[in-house]
């Protein structure tokens, strides 16, 4: 009889631990879809479902979408 084999967590995440801005190796502490970032953040890869952001690049990407996302809750 063999031991029961553990299975280890497996992490669906696409990308490693870094940020997916070119050129920041800040540690994610934010996954977003991709289309959803690149609507406030410039330089992000075309490739993939989703982008990976660190703290400070987070919070650019509210900054920039604060006002359209205001604008979205306003208009239902
Ligand atoms: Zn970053």
């Amino acid at each position: 009889m063999s031991a029961p084999v553990r299975r280890a967590p497996v992490r669906n995440e696409p990308t490693p631990s870094a940020c997916s801005v070119p050129g920041c190796a800040e540690p994610v502490v934010r996954h977003l879809a991709l289309v959803e970032a690149r609507r406030g953040l410039d330089g992000l890869p075309e490739s993939g479902r989703t982008a990976s952001l660190c703290r400070a690049h987070y919070k650019q990407w509210k900054r920039a979408t604060r006002d359209a996302r205001t604008l979205d809750r306003l208009a239902r």
